[in-house]
């Protein structure tokens, strides 16, 4: 007994044990039991060196280390309610001080009474003598091995930080690997356009990028089940019908659709003019509101493009890795807060885009329970289609819900308020070829590329405009154009040729894919 009790000194123990039980307090769905069982193997590497060493530093030393990595979690999820992440420590740095007052709700809350019992146990922690005694050399023997075994399975799967580490270690050691791949991008500088206003009044422009979206899932485009039981209420609203992305990944098609390059000009997205620098250009003030990862070798690339935005919010911040984000995302009715936050913020005109995490696998991380409606199935495989049905259903319900904000937001008098909904690209959820996700080998199935598109306007003649090219073909990368149309932005950049909205669409553009095939041969047959 006594030697446990300096291997795992109660003091020390409790502070360590303490952050997850605060953890639990503040959100529950973020309590980590392995947390727990981290701790308990690391505790030991310190401890039992202390065995031997026996000196009044070296037990401040390891008790100290213990509470500001403790300290750090704390406080964080204190602020942001989530674990400290190589995530948030990425966006706590690029985020100036400004924003952060902004968005950042740093009130005053009983919750930071947790901190008290906290610093105590630290004390106490600090002062209590050690346990002199002569050492139990077995029980030593038994959990040195115990540690190994734990440790040593980690280092064999190559998932040491992931599944081994104490979470702040893991969040400053996943940032720093981060930040060597973000160093590696070029930095993106805004552009100065040359660009005008054609309307007179005040404008804000709402450009919604959906994720990972199946049309053919969606009871608007004619899907059995109802996934849309709020939007096809809308009459404000456009469905456009033959909408396609020439890319199956978010990445390509959120920039491709983001600025002037296109399948064609295939110019440098680095060097390409982006949506943001124009409408910076006019005069706008740019906002960028995300509930996808800031980091990963992917997300790199979008958080590039989007911190040229005057304003920039991530809700999403409680992963390390793209992969973890899968599982620990928030829901993305937490955009709404800072969408309503951001409308009323700042007079002048506005360019807003706002990210989700849409239906992203892992389908059933993505909507509250109580979306959880298409629930009957007899094997896995109608389990996954259900839950990705699930996730449109809740999608449903963001996208409706962002545009009654929008409508609540535009009785002001000569003042125009456009919304475009667009997915980055279609999933495929045993729609084709038996299989799951939207990676492709070979050629690319239809539901991959095949996405929603509507529009929203708070101008009812507007409205009627956008009407014309509903049934025309369109592929997104050129919605770089018909933002701008929309907008009535007039620069040399704009080509009215490639604006849906545009009485000069040219709908005959040949749809080639990433793949190298044309959408429209293949699936005419
Ligand atoms: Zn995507």
């Amino acid at each position: 007994m006594k030697t446990l009790l300096s291997l795992y000194p109660p003091f020390l123990l409790l502070m360590v044990l303490y952050v997850q039980f605060a953890a639990a307090i503040v959100n529950i769905e973020i309590y980590s039991f392995r947390e727990l069982l981290i701790m308990a193997c690391w505790i030991p590497v310190f401890t039992i060196p202390g065995l031997f060493i026996r000196k009044r530093w070296y037990k401040v030393f390891f008790v100290l280390l213990f509470f500001l990595g403790g300290l750090a979690n704390l406080i964080h999820l204190l602020i942001l309610k989530g674990p400290l992440s190589a995530s948030s420590i990425f966006i706590l740095l690029n985020t100036n001080v400004g924003e952060a007052s902004d968005f950042l709700a740093l009130k005053w809350s009983y919750l930071w009474l947790l901190v008290i019992p906290y610093m105590y146990l630290f004390y106490v922690a600090l002062k209590k003598k050690s346990v002199n005694t002569s050492v139990n050399k077995y029980l030593v023997i038994i959990l040195v091995i115990l540690m190994s075994v734990f440790f040593g399975e980690a280092i064999l799967h190559d998932r040491f930080v992931r599944k081994a580490l104490p979470q702040t270690s893991k969040a400053l050691i996943s940032f720093i690997q981060e930040i060597q791949t973000y160093k590696n991008l070029k930095l993106r500088e805004l552009k100065k356009v040359e660009a005008t206003s054609n309307y007179s009044g005040e404008q804000i422009i709402v450009l919604i990028l959906g994720e990972s979206c199946n049309r053919s899932h969606m009871s608007i485009y004619g899907y059995h089940q109802e996934t849309n039981p709020n939007l096809k209420l809308r009459n404000d609203m456009v469905v456009y019908k033959d909408v396609v992305s020439p890319y199956s990944n978010t990445i390509g098609s959120v920039l491709s659709m983001m600025t002037e390059t296109n399948r064609e000009n295939r110019l440098n997205y680095d060097k390409a003019i982006s949506l943001i620098d124009v409408f910076h250009s006019v005069g706008y003030r740019t906002y960028w509101l995300s509930n996808q990862l800031p980091i990963g070798i992917w997300d790199n690339a979008i958080f590039n493009l989007a911190r040229s935005s005057d304003r920039i919010v991530f809700t999403n911040n409680y992963a390390n890795t793209s992969f973890e984000s899968t599982n620990l995302s928030p829901y993305d009715e937490e955009l709404l807060q800072p969408l309503s936050r951001a409308l009323i913020s700042e007079a002048g005109s506005k360019f807003i885009v706002i990210h989700l995490m849409g239906s992203h696998a892992a389908y059933s991380k993505r909507y509250p329970s109580g979306f959880n409606k298409f629930i009957t199935h007899s094997n896995s495989k109608k389990k996954l289609i259900n839950e990705y049905d699930n996730s449109m259903l809740y999608n449903d319900f963001v996208v409706d819900s962002i545009f009654e904000i929008l409508k609540s937001h535009s009785q002001t008098p000569n003042s125009r308020i456009s919304a475009i909904y667009i997915a980055d690209h279609g999933e495929n959820v045993y729609d084709e070829n038996e299989t799951v996700g939207h990676d492709y080998a070979g050629s690319l199935p239809q539901t991959n590329v095949a996405v929603p598109m509507f529009v929203w306007n708070s101008d009812t003649t507007t409205l009627k405009a956008l009407k014309a090219n509903v049934d025309l073909p369109f592929m997104s990368d050129d919605l770089f154009h018909a933002i701008i149309d929309m907008s009535a932005i007039i620069s040399p950049h704009f080509i009215p040729e490639k604006s849906i909205f545009n009485k000069n669409y040219d709908s005959s553009r040949k749809r080639i894919l990433e793949d190298g095939i044309d959408y429209d041969k293949k699936n005419a047959d």
